[in-house]
């Protein structure tokens, strides 16, 4: 589903990810570990086409990255920031709303049903229903990142990259979210790609590790062997 070959590049000439290589296959999860400043955010910053690449590729779907238009882009691949830079005056289910936009057509007429379930079973995921009409500015750091989740599920897209998602989550929050993303891939069958930084976290809940030291790959394998 997502193949990566000799991706490198960074921020500026000298490059932050080098010759990074793996494949992730459908309805696994891959995590990825390495210490600040290894390169993890930047890799799925490249992976997602924020940051242009110095040289290798990136196929989703067998279709270098590249070929899709933003919004085919957008409905193949969700990404989740580690740093939110939102409209914080929006209510959570606005921004829970932007998920949809890759599924718009026109800017008025084209909100379905199928949208409006969407959002809401998102919402109900990530225990934010109840606040869908509070403005996010309002909410607790792990509240707007519960949020930013549920825009991200809101997305329904059969690849996630997800940078660090059990970010200021509680324990409780932290394991219903990696029991939602663990449903997503073994009963929804969607392609996981996830930042972490508790190795033990990492280990429970994904197929495989990747790990990463000095913008290398230091290891990839089973969990117990990384
Ligand atoms: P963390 O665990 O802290 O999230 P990380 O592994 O995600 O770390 P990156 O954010 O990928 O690390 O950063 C890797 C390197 O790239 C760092 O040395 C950092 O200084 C540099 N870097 C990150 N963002 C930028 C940027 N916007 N412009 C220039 N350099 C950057
Ligand atoms: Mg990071």
């Amino acid at each position: 589903m997502l193949h990566v070959q000799g991706l490198t590049g960074g921020y500026g000439k000298e490059p932050i990810v080098k010759n990074v290589s793996f494949d992730v296959q459908p309805g696994e999860i891959l995590g990825i570990l390495g210490p600040n400043g290894s390169g993890k955010s930047t890799l799925l910053k490249m992976i997602s086409g924020i940051l242009p690449k110095q040289a290798g590729s990136v196929e989703i779907a067998d279709k270098p990255a590249g070929n899709y238009s933003p919004k085919a882009f957008a409905r193949n691949v969700a990404v989740l920031p580690q740093m939110h830079a939102h409209a914080f005056s929006h209510t959570v289910r606005a921004t829970v709303e932007l998920g949809r936009y890759p599924y718009q057509t026109g800017l008025f007429s084209s909100w379905s049903a199928e949208d409006e379930a969407a959002v809401n079973h998102a919402m109900e995921r990530t225990g934010v229903a109840r606040y869908a009409n509070t403005l996010i500015e309002s909410l607790s750091g792990g509240e707007q990142q519960r949020v930013f989740v549920a825009q991200a599920l809101a997305q329904q897209a059969p690849l996630l990259l997800l940078d660090e998602p059990t970010n200021h989550l509680d324990i409780a929050y932290q394991q219903q979210l990696l029991d939602t993303v663990r449903s997503l891939a073994v009963d929804e069958g969607k392609t996981v790609v996830s930042v972490f930084h508790d190795v033990n976290l990492a280990a429970l809940y994904c197929d495989r590790l990747l790990l990463m030291e000095h913008g290398e790959i230091a290891k990839i394998g089973l969990p117990q062997d990384v």
